[in-house]
Order: structure tokens, then C-alpha cells, then sequence
């Protein structure tokens, strides 16, 4: 196929950003509104993105309901994480948090109301108050249970306000970068809607591509999330922080994956298994079904294993919020009744779900500052990657460490978006002329969506993502142990060698999904590989990586981050970067690691 039967149109902007989720919503408006000429480019339509499916809340210090100070928040955040959270990203992102869900209120976002109008607050794993001493912190900002559309929705309108540039349905295929200076200086993307191929030329780009959960069977993440920022990072030889964090919700629809919210423990639901007991007394006495999620996952992986699961086989556990006031329900749950009514045909009001662990959110991804920027390492020292940031779930900050806590990620994407477009002011200036590249200089980009286009193997792209899906899912779950972990290594691997036996049979330009299917495949498969040889290489259990032959914490080997690249052959090479124990102010102290009890 010759390259020149393509048209490529270009583009030329102060700054892209990739991504119209929650994260790149707030990072374009910010940018838009100081005078930047923004393209924000997405592979779906902006009120699609993952954030719409956000249904608990976004947390915030603002005391509407229980006392609560920022600092007991970050505290919390720096419990949650396990101890591998940096404590100056989490300071910078709490401090930041009262005023990140004011200004969304004043951008219209209808947040859900107490008696006397101020924004309503719920109870979610893991907040308390008084430094985890005192009872649990009602800090999660909710719209009813459906928060994340509510912000997506708001923060889309916002942006057709300031006259942003939306390129909606092209799907980034890849970083152009500056082999010269190791910068980045705009992405590659083809328009699905009519075929064309358009390079976009920026002095900033901005991934916001949202996590990679479906590199694992049972998910409760949009089939979009393919973590493809992380597959282009790792392409352009940068490593990636983190990646055997992978957070298992506790109450995923037994079946369906649908995400049931953590918002119905908050408001009083609890679990309970075979014999009908509410289990996590037994666990955490003090939070109970609060606990933060690892915890709950694993209390109720250990149920299912000691034989007390429900259902025909034993292999899910029940949450029941039939005891709640149905005006609470009505009120405050509208949407997970509908969930549960469609996904496992239960009426709420008078029968349990049926639950199961079900993978949710990925704490690793692209290293970032506070700031938002790219890091590397370079010499054994980190340095930022000029012209590239990634913010939203995409990255690894990291405020979550080694697990979230619920309500702390729409937080993490307003914080953080904001935070890039204020760095990009101090770093770059709008309408400064673009380097010039030879024609050429994205050839490699063309021959590899070629070989794609054209691939002609055996195997189908679904038959690989299943196989990858099915390999993560048994091998790399809840617990893991050394010789699963190795076979792992081993299966995973197999799967990624299967890449060059691939088949596209659509070789069309337009609405070509089964093309777009095998470039997120090509994304997710060196995450997936990534991940499993991470998890295999961290010999100790933090947070959502419990290894049931290392189950303590071991702060004096591995509170670190883990840093790793792939090569073309799926060689992983790990690295580590400290985690950070700095504070930006003297608003707070260091928190030294202690025993996470709940
Ligand atoms: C069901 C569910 C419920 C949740 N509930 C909560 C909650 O209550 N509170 C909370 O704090 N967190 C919650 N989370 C987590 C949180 O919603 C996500 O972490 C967050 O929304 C991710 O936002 P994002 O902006 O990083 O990415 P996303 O919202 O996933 O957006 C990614 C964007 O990147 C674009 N993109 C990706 N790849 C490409 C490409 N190749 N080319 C072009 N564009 C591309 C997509 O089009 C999309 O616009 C929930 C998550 C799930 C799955």
C-alpha cells in the first residue's frame, strides 16, 4: 500500500489534548479560557467517555454534613494508598479539592442538596475524620448516583462556551515525537467518520485516554478504556509507573460487570454471604463494609474460597440495601436500582444483588509530576518530557498510591486537569511558530497503521483480546502468588506473540471498527504484559497487590514505584523512583507509614 494514496491534512495548534473525559474536558476548558488555540480530540463522542458512568461522588473537605478538614482527607488518601501515594501530589490535590467542587458547582453541575441547600455529602470507604481516628467522614460530593454525567455533561457545555475545537470520532494512533530533543510535538489520528489521516502539530499534548481496565475479562470500564495514551507512551520508548495496581470493586453485578456504587454502602447497605451474615464485622470492626476496596475485595474473595459464597455455585456474595427507606432509595439510588433491575433482575427494595470483585480502576499509567508533566528517567534522575503531560486516569501522579479511594479519582481529574492548564501558562506561549519536520518524518506511523490495516494472519482480533482478557483474569486477580504470577508471565507473553499472526478482514477507512479494535489491542497487549511482570516482580502485598507469599508490607525493600518499558519483543525492563515523602507547605506534616487497620 502506497502511503501517498492517503490524504493527510495538518493541523496546527498551541496545544491537543487527547482525551474528552472528565480530565480533558477541565484541561481544555482551562487552556481554552488563557488564550490557547486548543484542539481536544476524541475517539468517541465528549459526553460518551467513561467519567459519564461515574455514579458515587467526588470528594471534597467542605463540612456540608460531618466536620472535616483537607488534611484528614490526605491523610486518609496517604492511608488508602498504602503508603506509596506522593504526599506532595496529595497535599497539592486535597488542599485544591473544596475549591475544584465549588468552581463545578458554579459551572452548573446540580449537585444533589441537604435541608438547607448546601451541596450534599455522603459517607464512602475509607474517609474518616480526625486523622482516622475519629467516625466516618461524609465527604463524598454526590448528584444522586450519577455524578460523573452530571460533571461530563457540565464541562462539555463549558467548553462549547469558550468555542472549543472539538475533533470528535478520530482516534489518535500515535505520538509524533522529537528524536532530536526526546520532545513531544503533536499526535497522529485517523477521522473515522470519513477515512481521512490528520497530523496535529502542538508545543503541548495532552493525554487524557482514561484507564485500561479491559485488558482484564470482567470490568466494570467502557469497552473504550484501552488505556491507548499508555500504549503510545510505551511506543515512544517511555516507561510506564505502577502498573500491578489494579483495583477490584467489591460489588461488580455478579454476570453483567456493571458497577453497583460504593454510594449504597455509604448510605447504609451492607454484604452478607451464605448464612446470611454481614461478613466484614468480622474483618474491619470499626468501618465495616467502609473498609477502602482492597480490603472488602479481599474479605470477600476469602468468603467465596471458605465456602460461604451464594448462588448455585457458590461464587458471589449478596449486598442488600432492601432495609434502606425506598425515598432514600428513590432519592439517592435511583440509578443502581435500574442497574440491578436490568442486569440481574432484582427489585432492590426487596432482594440482595448478587456482587463479585470486578476490576475498576488502574492507580498505574504515564508518570506524572503535579504539574501534569510527562516523567522519565534519564541517568537515574527524573526529568519531565518537554511538550508532553498526561492527567485524569491515564496517569500515575500518584494520589492513589498502591489503591484509591472511591470519589478521590473525578476529584483527581478536575485537580489535575486544572494543574496542566495552569503549567502549560508558565511553560508555553500561545501563536509561537511550529518546528518545521520533514514530510516524512511520520512514515513509521503510516507503515505501522499499514500493517495493520492490511494484516492478514489467522488468528481474529477478538480471539487474542480474549485470550489476553482470560490470561489477566486468572492469573493477575485479587490474590496473587509467586507460581501462578510466573505462569502468567509465561501466558501473557504467548498472547502478545499471537500479535503477528493477527487478522483485520475490514480493510475499509470509514467506521472501521474492526481496525479500531486491533490498534487498542496493540495498545492494551504490552500493558497487559507489563502488568502481570510487575506484579510478578513486587514481592510484598500493598494495597489492591496482595501476593499470598509475601502478605506483609515491606516499606524498608519496596515503598517505591515501580518504573517499567517494553521493547518491540515484550522485553520488560524495570526500574523504581522514589516515592515521594516531601510536602509542598507547612499546612502539613509528613505521615510517616504506619499499620493499615480499618
Ligand atoms: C462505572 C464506573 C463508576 C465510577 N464511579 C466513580 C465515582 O463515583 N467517583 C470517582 O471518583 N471515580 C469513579 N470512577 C472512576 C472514574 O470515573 C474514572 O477514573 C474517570 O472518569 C476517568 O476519567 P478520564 O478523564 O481520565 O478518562 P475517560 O472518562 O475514560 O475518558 C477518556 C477519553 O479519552 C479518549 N480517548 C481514549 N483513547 C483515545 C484515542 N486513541 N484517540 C482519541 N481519543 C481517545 C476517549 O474518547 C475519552 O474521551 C468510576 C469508574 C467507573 C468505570
Amino acid at each position: 500500500m502506497d502511503k501517498l494514496a492517503y490524504e493527510i491534512i495538518d493541523h496546527e495548534y498551541d496545544i491537543v489534548v487527547v482525551g474528552a473525559g472528565g480530565a480533558g474536558l477541565r484541561a481544555t476548558l482551562g487552556m481554552n479560557a488563557a488564550g490557547f488555540s486548543v484542539a481536544c480530540v476524541s475517539k468517541i463522542f465528549p459526553t460518551r467517555s467513561h467519567t459519564v458512568a461515574a455514579q458515587g461522588g467526588i470528594s471534597a473537605a467542605l463540612c456540608n454534613i460531618t466536620e472535616d478538614d483537607w488534611r484528614w482527607h490526605a491523610y486518609d488518601t496517604i492511608k488508602g494508598s498504602d503508603w506509596l501515594g506522593d504526599q506532595d501530589a496529595i497535599e497539592y490535590m486535597c488542599k485544591n479539592a473544596a475549591k475544584a467542587v465549588i468552581e463545578l458547582e458554579n459551572f452548573g453541575v446540580p449537585f444533589s442538596r441537604t435541608e438547607d441547600g448546601k451541596i450534599y455529602q455522603r459517607s464512602f470507604g475509607g474517609m474518616t475524620t480526625h486523622f482516622g481516628k475519629g467516625k466516618s467522614a461524609q465527604r463524598t460530593c454526590a448528584a444522586s448516583d450519577k455524578t460523573g454525567h452530571a460533571i461530563l455533561h457540565t464541562l462539555y457545555q463549558q467548553c462549547l462556551k469558550f468555542g472549543t475545537e472539538f475533533f470528535v470520532e478520530y482516534f489518535v494512533i500515535d505520538l509524533i515525537m522529537d528524536h532530536n530533543t526526546g520532545s513531544c510535538c503533536g499526535v497522529f489520528a485517523w477521522s473515522l467518520c470519513d477515512g481521512t489521516l490528520h497530523r496535529f502539530w502542538a508545543h503541548a499534548v495532552v493525554l487524557a485516554t482514561g484507564g485500561y481496565g479491559r485488558i482484564y475479562f470482567s470490568a466494570t470500564s467502557a469497552y473504550t478504556c484501552t488505556g491507548d495514551g499508555n500504549g503510545m507512551v510505551v511506543r515512544a520508548g517511555l516507561p510506564l509507573e505502577d502498573m500491578e495496581f489494579v483495583q477490584f470493586h467489591p460489588t461488580g453485578i455478579y454476570g453483567a460487570g456493571c458497577l453497583i456504587t460504593e454510594g449504597c454502602r455509604g448510605e447504609g447497605g451492607y454484604l452478607i454471604n451464605s448464612q446470611g451474615e454481614r461478613f466484614m464485622e468480622h474483618y474491619t470492626p470499626k468501618a465495616k463494609d467502609l473498609a477502602s476496596r482492597d480490603v472488602v475485595s479481599r474479605a470477600i474473595t476469602t468468603e467465596i474460597r471458605k465456602g460461604r459464597g451464594v448462588g448455585p455455585k457458590k461464587d458471589h456474595v449478596y449486598l442488600t440495601i432492601a432495609h434502606l427507606d425506598p425515598e432514600v432509595i428513590k432519592l439517592r439510588l435511583p440509578g443502581i436500582s435500574e442497574t440491578a433491575k436490568t442486569f440481574a433482575g432484582v427489585d432492590v427494595t426487596k432482594d440482595p444483588i448478587p456482587v463479585i470483585p470486578t476490576v475498576h480502576y488502574t492507580m498505574g499509567g504515564i508518570p506524572t509530576n503535579y504539574h501534569g508533566e510527562v516523567i522519565t528517567l534519564k541517568n537515574g534522575q527524573e526529568e519531565a518530557v518537554r511538550g508532553l503531560f498526561a492527567i485524569g486516569e491515564a496517569a500515575c501522579v500518584s494520589v492513589h498510591g498502591a489503591n484509591r479511594l472511591g470519589s478521590n479519582s473525578l476529584l483527581d481529574l478536575i485537580v489535575f486537569g486544572r494543574a496542566a492548564a495552569l503549567r502549560t501558562q508558565d511553560t508555553i506561549k500561545p501563536g509561537v511558530p511550529h518546528k518545521k519536520f520533514s514530510k516524512d518524518h511520520t512514515d513509521w506511523i503510516i507503515d505501522k497503521f499499514n500493517k495493520m490495516r492490511f494484516a492478514s494472519g489467522k488468528l481474529r482480533v477478538s480471539q487474542i483480546r480474549n485470550q489476553m482478557q482470560n490470561t489477566m483474569q486468572k492469573y493477575a486477580s485479587v490474590f496473587r502468588v509467586s507460581e501462578t504470577l510466573t505462569e502468567g508471565t509465561q501466558a501473557i507473553k504467548k498472547v502478545a506473540e499471537m500479535m503477528s499472526d493477527i487478522s483485520v478482514e475490514d480493510r475499509s477507512m470509514i467506521w472501521n471498527s474492526n481496525l479500531v479494535e486491533a490498534l487498542e489491542l496493540t495498545n492494551m497487549i504490552p500493558q497487559a504484559v507489563i502488568t502481570m511482570e510487575c506484579a510478578a516482580n513486587r514481592k510484598e502485598s500493598r494495597g489492591a497487590h496482595a501476593r499470598e507469599d509475601f502478605p506483609e508490607r515491606d516499606d524498608a525493600n519496596w515503598m517505591k514505584h515501580t518504573l517499567a518499558w517494553i521493547g518491540r519483543k515484550f522485553n520488560v525492563k524495570i526500574d523504581y523512583k522514589k516515592v515521594s515523602d516531601k510536602t509542598l507547605s507547612s499546612d502539613i506534616e509528613f505521615i510517616p507509614p504506619e499499620k493499615r487497620i480499618y
